[in-house]
């Protein structure tokens, strides 16, 4: 049974060291729950290896615990997990919205016609093995092939409501197409691990950066099948660089932990994070708590975040001034 009472999380991903644009997320997340009463649960989302690097999940915390990010429980790596989604797995076979797809990138590129910045979220896999059943995949097993388990999405629009970029919808079949779960090789994929997650650990409402909102979709979709209650959600604007592109190196160095090292102090950082979340009107530093008192007085404020991405502007935000 699901409570009244909000319990989020913080997923950080340990593929390299948190940034900026990770830094608002979480600070955004951080005073959504905090600022209504609820719990929130540190999550490290490990399972997306090789990319996985050991020195960033410690990197991580210790960033989070610098800025004044704080959580009230540590769920499990998702890599001690797998055998969990594995059985959420067997259940999407036994239903047979899951099948085995042998396609190869190039395959798969091959065969989708349309241009792929036509594409709202990566290729639409083009359905060549859509006839399979879940039943062919020991014969596959026995003549050596990889493969993903791939979820058949249903035809159909599908809605869902945002609680900052409000109604959503679309025909997820057609614009998106059956997405990847598992392979028969490496771990189970981040669409599985991630709602097997947020059901058993109760996650009731998820805030994350909106380059996920089509994964929104694949998610609901797995939470229907699997006959769950999914969570709220709550999509915000990235960060990027003077140039409009996700912040990157050459935007200059945006790693908490550089800064860190530099002897920026976080509360200079949450200081411009304030400002641009409209909670502040300058960017003055201010420390996380003090912040959260504002967000407290203020109803709904993540409405008030300005729509569309953060320009980040190294030269005129030099926190190492
Ligand atoms: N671990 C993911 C990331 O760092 C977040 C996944 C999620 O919030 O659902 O991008
Ligand atoms: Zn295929």
């Amino acid at each position: 049974m699901q409570s009244d009472r909000v319990r989020g999380r913080l997923a950080p991903s340990p593929t390299g060291a948190q940034h900026l644009g990770n830094a608002r997320t979480f600070l955004i997340a951080w005073l959504h729950v905090r600022s209504s009463q609820g719990e929130l649960l540190l999550r490290v989302e490990d399972l997306d290896t090789p990319r996985t690097k050991s020195w960033a999940n410690q990197q991580a915390i210790d960033d989070l615990r610098w800025l004044g990010i704080d959580w009230d429980q540590t769920a499990p790596l998702q890599s001690s997990r797998t055998d969990r989604y594995l059985d959420a797995l067997e259940q999407l076979k036994r239903q047979e919205l899951v099948y085995p797809c042998t396609c190869s990138r190039t395959q798969i590129e091959a065969c989708s016609s349309a241009p792929h910045e036509s594409f709202l979220d990566g290729v639409v896999y083009p359905g060549r093995c859509a006839d399979r059943s879940a039943l062919d995949a020991p014969k596959l097993d026995a003549q050596g092939h990889r493969y993903a388990w791939r979820f058949r999405f249903s035809q159909g629009t599908m809605q869902w409501i945002d609680d900052y970029l409000g109604p959503q919808q679309l025909d997820a079949k057609v614009s998106l197409g059956d997405f990847i779960v598992a392979r028969n090789y490496g771990p189970p994929a981040y669409q599985l691990a991630v709602t097997v997650d947020d059901h058993e650990q109760e996650i009731n409402h998820v805030v994350r950066g909106d380059d996920l909102v089509y994964s929104t979709y694949r998610q609901l979709a797995i939470y229907r099948a699997l006959g769950w209650e999914p969570p709220g959600w709550l999509h915000v604007p990235l960060v990027v660089g003077p140039d409009g592109k996700r912040l990157a190196k050459r935007h200059g160095d945006s790693r908490l932990s550089y800064w860190r090292e530099q002897g920026v102090r976080p509360e200079q950082i949450i200081g411009s994070l304030a400002k641009s979340l409209r909670l502040t009107q300058t960017d003055a530093p201010i420390g996380s708590k003090d912040l959260l008192a504002i967000a407290k007085n203020k109803q709904q404020w993540w409405l008030d975040i300005p729509r569309g991405p953060w320009v980040f502007d190294q030269d005129q935000n030099n926190h190492s001034e």
